[in-house]
């Protein structure tokens, strides 16, 4: 067991992401009596302690419909401020005072990478990069040698050890429960391969615009936004093979090895879509070639998954928001009951539903009513959070790992650049991106790629 950070400081606490995720998980970690120790905000804003526990609490009570007056309290009485340029040394020096005592900080990094390089050499330069951990948010790089970049950045000051690399996506219990889902039951691992499955498609469908980040969106796109890091973490815990043992080591092999065995996307099976008005948003080029959508066709070089197409798609200002896999099996080997008249035979289904209401929907055959013997679809169905209860959010677990030292949910370098290897040929394209209204499921051409997608269940 590694030994519990003592001390935790966000790097850019005036922020987005702190506000929306990382205050109300420190919350939920105080309330369950996994933090108490100081907990440091750093920025360039000349914020206060009062104003940082005054942001705290607005930002823990929009994500929570009531506040625990004693836990919040336990936590403000952790919180203090340091205002500070990331060029200056006399930053790191006061934050170096300010942790005289701890002897395992974790420093979060929630500010833009352009100055991740300032702060890693800033808190080496004062001896704390010696004895804390990092945590590092995606996107990690823009392309391979980027990452790479910023790796050598990162190590040069920490042992890989004490690097953390966020993908969120790891941190959800929902995409946790497709491992589980796998290797928990018998009831689908001998059906996982290409003798029984006839395709998978992933589709991380938001039904909201630039949410007034455009600006930031416009150097990004979706390919680098989602598609590089969660949509390849979900193919790879739906892909991997069974790890050799139940430890992270053997778990993390496992999902790089998948990822190795994936073929780099082509141009030609890939489709880019730009949602129409989205160029007359601020801070986005008038004549911009951002995608806002991608849908494409990946292939697992391996005897398990040879023949089997992955179809991937995600956008913005679809009809709907939901994370969903949809494994389709094969039909019966032979074919002895008819579909219900008028209606065309339909697979097999086992739909993962991953975001808000997760759970799975089985889509199997059931005899219809009547004389005719013929089938129809009918589901199996749960809902997680009526059958599970409440389950943690995912910045609260990634947090709790960190700061044990525990790197289970964490990406591994090699697990993010062989993804950024799988996206390289569908960066920055010069074909002209496809134009979709805003409410549709992205350009035509995207729908022919799949040969028609199953329509996610949209609440
Ligand atoms: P923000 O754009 O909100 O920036 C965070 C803070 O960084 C700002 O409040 C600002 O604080 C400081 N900052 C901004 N520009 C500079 C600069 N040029 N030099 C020094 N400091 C600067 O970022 P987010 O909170 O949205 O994201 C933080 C990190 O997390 C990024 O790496 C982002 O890619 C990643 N991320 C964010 C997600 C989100 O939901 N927001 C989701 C996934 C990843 P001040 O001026 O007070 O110093």
């Amino acid at each position: 067991m590694h030994m519990r950070s003592d001390a935790v400081v966000l790097f850019g606490v005036t922020g987005d992401l702190v506000s929306k995720k990382l205050f109300p998980a420190l919350y939920e970690l105080t309330r369950r009596d996994r933090l108490n120790v100081p907990v440091i905000g750093v920025a360039r804003s000349p914020w206060d302690d009062q104003q940082l526990v005054t942001m705290a609490r607005k930002s823990v009570l929009e994500a929570n419909d009531e506040i625990d007056e004693e836990t919040f309290d336990g936590l403000a009485a952790n919180l203090s401020m340091i205002s500070g340029d990331y060029a200056d040394p006399t930053t790191y020096q006061r934050l170096a005072e300010r942790l005289r005592d701890a002897e395992r900080p974790v420093f979060y990094l929630a500010i833009p990478p352009a100055v991740f390089g300032s702060v890693v050499e800033g808190l080496a330069a004062v001896g704390l990069a010696g004895r804390g951990r990092v945590i590092v948010e995606k996107p990690f790089g823009r392309d391979l040698e980027s990452s790479r970049e910023l790796d050598r950045t990162l190590r040069a000051a920490f042992d890989s050890e004490r690097v953390f690399r966020i993908d969120h996506y790891l941190g959800k219990e929902a995409v946790e429960g497709l491992y589980a889902f796998r290797f928990a039951n018998r009831l689908f691992e001998p059906l996982w391969n290409n003798e029984h499955i006839d395709n998978i498609q992933v589709t991380l469908a938001e039904a909201f615009g630039t949410q007034g980040r455009a600006g930031f969106y416009d150097t990004v796109g979706a390919t680098r936004d989602v598609l590089q890091n969660h949509i390849l973490q979900v193919v790879a815990l739906i892909a991997m093979e069974a790890p050799a043992s139940d430890d992270t080591t053997a778990f993390r092999e496992a999902e790089a090895a998948v990822l190795r065995q994936i073929a780099p996307l082509s141009p030609e099976s890939t489709v880019r879509g730009q949602y129409a008005g989205y160029r007359d948003e601020p801070g986005v080029a008038a004549d911009s070639n951002t995608e806002t959508f991608v849908a494409t066709r990946l292939t697992v070089d391996s005897p398990r998954w040879a023949g089997v197409p992955f179809y991937l798609r995600t956008g913005k200002s679809l009809p709907g928001t939901a994370t969903e896999v949809v494994v389709e099996f094969k039909q019966p080997q032979r074919s002895l009951i008819p579909a219900e008249r008028g209606t065309a035979t339909a697979a097999n289904l086992l739909r993962f539903r991953l975001g808000r209401g997760d759970g799975i929907t089985m889509s199997i055959q059931a005899k219809s009513p009547g004389a005719e013997v013929a089938s129809r679809p009918v589901d199996l169905s749960v809902d997680f959070g009526s059958a599970l209860g409440r389950r943690q959010e995912a910045y609260e677990r990634l947090l709790d790992d960190a700061m044990d030292g525990q790197h289970l949910r964490f990406a591994r370098a090699e697990t993010i650049e062989q993804e950024w290897r799988i996206v390289a040929p569908i960066l920055d394209l010069p074909a002209p991106v496809l134009s979709y209204d805003k409410g549709t499921w992205g350009p035509a051409d995207a729908e022919a790629l799949a040969g028609g997608w199953h329509a996610p269940y949209l609440r």
